[in-house]
């Protein structure tokens, strides 16, 4: 057996991330990987339900072995084999986010050489994790500009706590992979305010409608839908469109959280993201790193990097020569590159 290359789970960041990247870099690189400690600063620490279904999907297209895999435990081994394209099916018994099984899958799969269709159940729009709307229009297009081409189809959306959404990702076979290049946003040459909500009272999207007036957005940028779920659910999503990358921020909505304070929250997050002036915002700077590296590199610029982004970097280049650099272009601008 191959030296087993050892993580430690605790540092940096010390969530879920380390793990999902580690898996994904093992499966396309072949190195098994021990973690230790996984997620153990958290309030529930160890593999909870969105991190076995991570790791069973990780399990199911490589055809690893694999020790430790039980809830709660803080360590695994994971010794994969070869990735292998087909049409999987991952289900996570609760509203974990089925996007983080999306992204730990997808890198490996793109290498795979023929095409793959995806179904998962579980949540598509938690808080802490990539929607399937922010997967949809902020993340595919930037692997599409990469020469990914990922297709993707929703049934039923799955808000916390009774989960239960349903989705599609087809990933087509890989022709030739490019250089990301994204320096700056380019025109604007689209925005949307999407309010999805299911099972709720009726004025709630309404009012969160009336609460985001202060964007001045055409009028036709603001739409309101009923989208079916499990149970109740809401959620207000900002979309940029820009000639060279788009943006998604979202609030979701809650029992106790008033509807006008759902908006607010994302009116502020789009003005912080608009003020920051670079073109890929915070989430998807951290989620660009394992294509750029499993692709053909890239490059980009974005606004301080997170400490998400940060040990990103770190736990992909434990596993391979090539190195992110880090470059401040100037206050609040950073160029990364590889
Ligand atoms: P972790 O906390 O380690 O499980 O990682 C969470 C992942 O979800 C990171 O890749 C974040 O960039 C991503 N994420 C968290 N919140 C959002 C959000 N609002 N929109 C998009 N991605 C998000």
């Amino acid at each position: 057996m191959k030296v087993l290359h050892q993580i430690d789970g605790s540092s940096g960041e010390g969530g879920g991330q380390i793990l999902r990247t580690s898996l994904t870099m093992s499966m396309v690189t072949g190195i098994p990987v021990q973690i230790k400690n996984i997620r153990s600063g958290r309030n529930k620490p160890g593999l909870q339900n969105q991190h076995l279904a991570c790791v069973h999907a990780a399990q199911a297209i490589s055809k690893a072995t694999v020790h430790g895999v039980k809830k709660n435990s803080q360590q695994l081994v994971f010794q994969p084999n070869a990735v292998e394209a087909g049409e999987y099916q991952f289900k996570i018994g609760t509203a974990g986010s089925t996007a983080l099984v999306m992204q730990t899958v997808v890198p490996a799969l793109m290498l795979a050489g023929k095409e793959s269709i995806l179904h998962f159940e579980g949540g598509t729009h938690n808080p802490w994790a990539p929607s399937f709307d922010f997967i949809a229009n902020a993340y595919l297009p930037m692997l599409k500009r990469m020469g990914i081409d990922i297709e993707v189809k929703i049934d039923r959306y799955g808000f916390f706590p009774h989960g239960g959404g349903r989705w599609s990702a087809i990933i087509k076979a890989k022709t030739a992979m490019q250089r990301l290049e994204v320096l700056e946003r380019g025109d604007l040459l689209s925005q949307e305010a999407v309010i999805s909500a299911s099972n709720i009272a009726s004025h709630i999207p309404q009012r969160e409608i009336t609460a985001l007036a202060s964007l001045d957005w055409p009028k036709d940028a603001f739409k309101s839908e009923w989208v079916e779920a499990i149970g109740a659910g809401n959620i207000v999503s900002l979309r940029l469109f820009y000639q060279n990358c788009s943006e998604v921020i979202e609030s979701i909505g809650r029992r106790g959280l008033r509807a006008e304070k759902v908006s607010m929250i994302a009116i502020n997050l789009l003005q912080q993201y608009l003020s920051a002036k670079a073109p890929i915002g915070e989430y998807l700077a951290d989620q660009l790193l394992l294509p750029m590296v499993i692709g053909h590199g890239g490059v980009f610029r974005t606004s301080n990097p997170s400490l998400h982004t940060l040990t990103n970097k770190k736990v992909i280049e434990s596993f391979t020569d090539q190195i992110f650099l880090f470059n401040k272009i100037e206050k609040g601008i950073w160029e990364i590159s590889l």
